[in-house]
């Protein structure tokens, strides 16, 4: 019935743009609703060598919405963005990745494996983000090293200057960082020479058509042939085929995280799934 009231009250939308803005509120609602009660998971993709040895992974945020079932992040990340939301998520996001950094460390099998989280623009361009970073890993005992920070080209582009003071930041604590989505935005060389990074991951798009589309496969190659110019690893992302880890591999790539070896998955089918 609050949904009543509103149509009656506001009188400048339609019934569907007020409807849009009801889900939205209600959204945002429940969103706050997930953080207090505890509903996000952190997902954990495995990463893997060209021995086909795992070598770490990349956490993956899930929202488990009772009565809804599992949400992925493209239904709510944007929201989140927008009300600022994103803020505390990702600080959980932070520390959720931190302590399990510290539960593998603990364990001689898994001490050696790293960790990726995602950072959205905002999170990222807090002023005191490299301290909250700092504060996350002391309060677990993590090991920074183990700590990777996945940014695209928009974040860091968004204010270049400030971004590449933050990422020197950041990286004093030990802590690196990889471009996500690479070859889908504008970086030029020069520029990409300038950010403090130790990885590309080379976006899925680009993999996807590899056995049918010549271009991708020299754009594929040439991302390979500028990082090692540039001394930066690469892994590739969204792996699905044997054919595409045979490509990657006879062109120099010798990182994969993708569906053909392994989903995301929650942290309990860590020992079990994909095990090398
Ligand atoms: P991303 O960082 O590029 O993550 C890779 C996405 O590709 C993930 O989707 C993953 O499940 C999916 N993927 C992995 N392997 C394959 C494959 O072989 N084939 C295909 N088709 N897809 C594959 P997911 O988990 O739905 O996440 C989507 C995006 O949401 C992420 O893209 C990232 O940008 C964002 N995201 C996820 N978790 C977080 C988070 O904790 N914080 C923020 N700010 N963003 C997040
Ligand atoms: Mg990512
Ligand atoms: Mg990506
Ligand atoms: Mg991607």
């Amino acid at each position: 019935q609050a949904k009543d009231a509103g149509r009656n009250r506001v009188r400048f939308f339609s019934p569907a743009m007020q409807t849009a803005i009801d889900s939205r509120m209600a959204m945002e609602a429940a969103l706050r609703q997930a953080l207090l009660q505890g509903e996000f998971q952190l997902f954990y993709q495995p990463q893997f060598d060209q021995n086909g040895r795992r070598i770490g992974a990349e956490g993956l945020l899930r929202w488990r919405q009772p009565g809804r079932g599992l949400i992925l992040p493209m239904e709510f990340i944007p929201l989140a963005e927008e009300t600022g939301l994103i803020l505390p998520i990702g600080q959980w996001v932070i520390d959720t990745a931190c302590d399990q950094l510290k539960a593998w460390e603990d364990q001689a099998h898994t001490r050696f494996l790293q960790l990726a989280v995602n950072v959205s623009a905002r999170q990222f361009h807090q002023p005191d983000f490299a301290a909250r970073i700092r504060a996350s890993l002391k309060r677990s005992g993590a090991n920074p090293e183990r700590l990777k920070l996945e940014l695209t080209e928009s974040v860091v582009l968004e204010n270049a200057e400030a971004a590449i003071n933050q990422m020197h930041q950041i990286k004093a604590l030990g802590v690196s960082f990889s471009l996500d989505d690479f070859g889908t935005g504008y970086s030029s060389l020069s520029y990409l020479k300038r950010l403090p990074l130790s990885q590309l991951k080379i976006d899925r798009t680009f993999l996807r058509d590899i056995g049918t589309d010549p271009n991708d496969a020299a754009i594929v190659r040439a991302i390979l042939a500028m990082s090692r110019s540039l001394g930066l690893e690469v892994i590739a992302e969204g792996v699905e085929t044997e054919a595409q880890r045979r490509f990657l591999h006879e062109s120099g790539c010798h990182a994969y995280q993708g569906y053909f070896f392994g989903k995301p998955n929650p942290i309990e089918d860590w020992d079990t799934a994909s095990r090398s």
